[in-house]
């Protein structure tokens, strides 16, 4: 395309995480012909590719939440769609540990929880039952969720796109959304980069994670005071040297801004704990090393046998929180044209834990808005 000449297009798709691919899938598969800019040079180089893998049961999310309603469909769906492409995955189920009586006493409340959002098998088990499955555990209780699992996140990405571009959608790389501006036919947009184009849109999804709020703010037209301001927590890992002591994915019971410092192991076999939280004022992925001091004495608390040294430092993600420190949890923000009243327009913001997991159901969402 040619940067002088303002091609049309039905609908662009800014961003391919995760999020991104899967609306562009969504899209697709609905028969509407789809351009996802991207600004990085392959997929999924933002969050996606920055997290836990975890395939989340739905369980600790507000009650008719969008989080909790996305994640438990999303979640389904999302078994269904690895057993039926072949993306490496796991149900290797979870348990969330409490290590005082103060923390058992909340169990309950989690699990009613997780109950009220739909999520099935959640179980009880005292200390004894606890260490019978997962002999190296020690806590006074545990909750057990049966459907919690992972996934390998990248297999997963390459076969929305693939769906996506079998359906006819298009994936330009190196393609950063630079401005736009937004008028009752649709949204105009300026692309970057080596190959700069102009797009005409009838429809603009706007799936940049973390620089989602700024993009929405360079689109002329949309409203201002519609636009959250984004804050970053970070969430460091750090990875276990040899085998993973668990089969299941160990939890503390969950703390301020984030799930607490848990071990889960990816598709091959890497054990890791996180990821903590650091808020931040810029993107910056490096790990502190001297961060590990709070990550033994947080999973000694229920693995005590972890040795001195035996944690390197790992990688890091960063939550997309469009809430401060401190606020409440902001549920995900879906915002289409009837709630900032710009036609063609739809902005995802915040969209954390639990998005890998939601994400088909919130693509789902997203096509039925659009
Ligand atoms: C520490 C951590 C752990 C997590 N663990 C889990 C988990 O275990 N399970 C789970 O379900 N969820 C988890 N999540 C959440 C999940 O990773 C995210 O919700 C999901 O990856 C978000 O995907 P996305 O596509 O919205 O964003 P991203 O993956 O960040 O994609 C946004 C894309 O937009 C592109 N972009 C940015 N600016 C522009 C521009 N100007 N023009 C064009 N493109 C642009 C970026 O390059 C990027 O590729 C975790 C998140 C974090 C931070």
């Amino acid at each position: 395309m040619n940067a002088s000449v303002q091609e049309s297009v039905d609908c662009v798709v800014i961003g391919a995480g995760v999020v991104g691919l899967a609306v562009a899938r969504a899209l697709a598969l609905a028969g509407r012909e789809v351009i996802v800019v991207e600004a990085a040079e392959a997929i999924g180089t933002g969050t996606s590719s920055r997290n836990s893998e975890v395939i989340h049961a739905g369980i600790y999310y507000p009650a008719g939440s969008l989080m909790a309603r996305t994640c438990v469909a999303g979640r389904r769906a999302l078994y269904r769609y690895c057993a039926e492409r072949g993306v490496p995955h796991r149900n290797c189920g979870k348990l969330i540990v409490a290590t005082d009586e103060a923390e058992a006493e909340r169990l309950a409340g989690i699990k009613a929880r997780a109950e009220a959002n739909g999520v099935e098998g959640m179980q009880l088990l005292g200390a004894a039952e606890a260490v019978r499955l997962e002999p190296n555990l020690r806590c006074t209780a545990a909750l057990l969720s049966p459907t919690t699992g992972i996934v390998d996140s990248h297999s997963y990405m390459l076969a929305l796109q693939g769906d996506a571009e079998a359906a006819g959608a298009m994936v330009a790389f190196n393609s950063p959304l630079e401005s736009g501006h937004a008028s009752n036919r649709g949204v105009d947009i300026a692309v970057g980069g080596a190959e700069p184009m102009r797009l005409s849109s009838r429809l603009v999804v706007n799936c940049a994670g973390l620089h989602a709020p700024a993009i929405a703010r360079r689109i002329a037209g949309m409203p201002s005071d519609r636009v959250p301001t984004p804050y970053y927590a970070k969430g460091n890992y750090f990875t276990l040297t040899g085998r993973s002591p668990f089969s299941r994915l160990i939890y503390p019971v969950p703390v301020a801004g984030g799930l607490g410092v848990h071990i889960t192991v990816d598709m091959g076999g890497q054990a890791k704990f996180g990821p903590d939280v650091q808020w931040i004022d810029d993107i910056d992925y490096s790990v502190d090393p001297r961060r590990a001091d709070s990550f033994y004495a947080a999973v000694r608390r229920y693995w005590p046998a972890l040795t001195d040294g035996a944690l390197q430092p790992g990688y890091a993600g960063i939550r997309p929180k469009i809430v401060p420190p401190g606020a409440p949890a902001q549920d995900f923000t879906v915002l289409g044209p009837a709630d900032h009243g710009v036609p063609g327009l739809i902005h995802l913001f915040g969209i954390e834990s639990p998005g890998l997991t939601a994400s088909l159901a919130l693509a789902d969402h997203v096509a039925a808005m659009a």
